[in-house]
Parts: C-alpha cells; structure tokens; sequence
C-alpha cells in the first residue's frame, strides 16, 4: 500500500515502539511522568519558548492556545482557509466564545498585512476586542517568508495582539528554509507543533510559549478533558521524533519534488508547482473526473485524499520508489484510458 492521503497516515517504527515500551511513566495529570516532562522540556527549548505542554492532538493545541490568550467576547484574525478556523469545529467560538475574523488567504500563504491592519477593530462598543493574531506554517505546503513573519509580528505587536502559529508542519519549513525552528518561533508568542504529521509519531501535538500561558493552557486542557496519565508512553513516540525525524523532512521534499516534475510531464494532468514547496502536490486531471483516477489508483493501492483536487502527501513511509509507481499508475491509467 501506498498512502498519499496525508503524512498523518504513518505507524511508528519498531525503534519508536522500542523507545515507547521502555519509557519510564508516571501520573501526568499529577506531573510526574518523566517521559512527558522531558518532551516538554525539550520542546520549549527547540522552540526558545519558557514552556510546553502535551497535548493529544493538533485541534486541541490550537483550542487551549486560543482560550489561554483570548477571553470571551475577544476576536482572533485568521486565514479563511487555516486549519484553526475552517477544520476545528469552531471549537474556538463553541466553547470559548471566541469570535473569528477570517481573511482571505494569498496564494503564497500569507495574509495581507493592509488588510490584518484594517480589520483590528477599534476599541468601540460596537466591536469584539481583536485580541490575537494566528498564522499557520506552512500553509497548505506553503513556506511563509520570513520577511512576512517577521512583519506580522511587528503589526501585531505594534497594535497590542499577540500572535500564534499553528505550526502543524512548522519543522517543514525551518528545514526547506534550512534554518533552525527557532528563528521561525522566535516571532510567535504560542507555536503549536504536531508530532504526529512528517514527524512521524502515532499521536500527539506540543504547544508551545511563555510559562504564564503554558500555566493558563494546563487548566483548559484538563478542563477539555485532556489531562492524560500514563502519557509518557506515547511521548516517548514525540521525543523519538525530534530526536530522529527531524532532518529527513528533507528526503519527504525531495520525493514530492520528483513526483511534482514526473506529474507535471503528463499532459492530461495540471500539477500547481506554485504550492509544491515542501511536501504535498496538488494535481487536478484535465481530462476524465477526480473520482475516476483516485478509484483507478486505489485499485493498485495507491491512495490519494481526492476532493476538488487531489492532494499527494509525502512522508517517512514513502519511498523514491513508490513514488515512481504512482507516476507510473497515473500515466497507466491515462494510456488505459485514451
Ligand atoms: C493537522 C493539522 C492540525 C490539527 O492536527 P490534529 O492533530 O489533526 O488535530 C492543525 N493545523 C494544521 C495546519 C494541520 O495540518
């Protein structure tokens, strides 16, 4: 089988299953389990943060993120199309009356300062209090310019936000830009990583940030239910991935890379080389229907997350080989079918 649907799809490898089994544990929600706390202490110092917190998921770290720098009736500005406003469930508004005010999206990733500016609203009756700023890297396999970071942090600071990176994916960008996490996270007063994407682990996400946040984002995740015991056995899967995953995001670039230049060659295919950046590529057919190619693919085990395009998705259990298969089963299914 080949799984291109996203890099959330990998299982952990017998070493990471290693380093889990003889993980020492102990009662998180008590604060002493070792394995979780070294993660933590691990995390915050990749990111230069004062403090992390393990959390169970992507979602969850974004959610307490926003309920620790937010109260109700605050806003937050964020991208029309981000992870934090469009796939959470709302969970920021649900439960903690937190309002959004997306923004279109350019299409390198960015949102555009004039219109973040514009739309912080003044302190008026009328208006929630924009509190936050969150900002999402990469995005969509976008690399944001540091250029750009470093500018939103400054209109952020300058008109009393804070600023968040949902950081899914932020490791993809500091090794693409070839520079250390910390000069990414340096700009953002909250990161949220995901260990369980390109890292590699089977579950988890780590929030970074000061330690009165980290304090205040304790709190809300035992009250969402979050506070885990025995945790340190699937921390260990997170330390193993920082540990050890890290640099070979790499190689997950470089074989979306070769499948980008291989798809863009067939001709009955559109493959955006704009968003192909790190590692996902967008294809969309120009000829026959998205169903039709993914049921093809799926036939020979191949699996592609198809909606209004088709996303491929790189990751430590896809090999240059497979890669080549896939391009294969797509020019397969175009001569097949000519
Ligand atoms: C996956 C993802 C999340 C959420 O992670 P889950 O662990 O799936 O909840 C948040 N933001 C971005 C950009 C993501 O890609």
């Amino acid at each position: 089988m080949i799984d291109l649907r996203s890099d959330t799809v990998t299982k952990p490898t017998p070493a990471m299953l290693d380093a889990m089994v003889k993980a020492p544990l102990g009662d998180d929600v008590w604060g002493d389990d070792p394995t979780v706390n070294r993660l933590e202490a691990m995390a915050a110092e990749l990111l230069a943060k004062e403090a992390a917190i393990y959390v169970s998921s992507g979602t969850q770290s974004n959610l307490v993120a926003l309920l620790s720098h937010c109260q109700r009736g605050d806003e937050y500005i964020v991208g029309q199309d981000a992870h934090t406003y469009q796939y959470e469930g709302g969970g920021a508004a649900v439960l903690g009356s937190i309002q959004p005010q997306p923004l279109t999206v350019e299409k390198n990733g960015t949102i555009e300062l004039e219109h973040i500016r514009q739309s912080i609203k003044p302190d008026d009756v009328h208006f929630a209090h924009t509190r936050l700023l969150c900002l999402e890297n990469t995005a969509t396999g976008r690399v944001l310019p540091m250029e750009y970071i470093e500018q939103a942090s400054k209109l952020a600071e300058d008109n009393g936000l804070k600023i968040h990176l949902d950081g899914a994916r932020v490791y993809n960008a500091a090794v693409k830009l070839g520079i250390d996490v910390k000069d990414i996270s340096q700009y953002f007063d909250s990161v949220s990583v995901c260990l369980s994407k390109g890292l590699g682990a089977p579950i988890g996400s780590v929030l970074c940030g000061s330690a009165e946040l980290i304090s205040k984002a304790r709190r809300w995740r035992k009250m969402l239910g979050g506070g885990m015991r025995q945790a340190g056995v699937i921390a260990a899967a997170g330390i193993y991935a920082l540990e050890n995953n890290i640099e070979r995001l790499r190689e997950d670039h470089d074989n979306a890379a070769l499948l980008g230049q291989e798809l863009a060659q067939i001709e009955e295919v559109h493959v955006d080389l704009e968003m192909l950046q790190t590692n996902m590529v967008f294809m969309t057919p120009l000829k026959g229907g998205i169903e039709e190619l993914a049921t093809s693919l799926q036939r020979k085990d191949i699996l592609v997350d198809a909606r209004k395009t088709i996303r491929l998705v790189t990751h430590l259990q896809v090999s240059r080989e497979d890669i080549l298969t896939t391009v294969s089963a797509i020019k397969d299914f175009y001569q097949g079918s000519s």
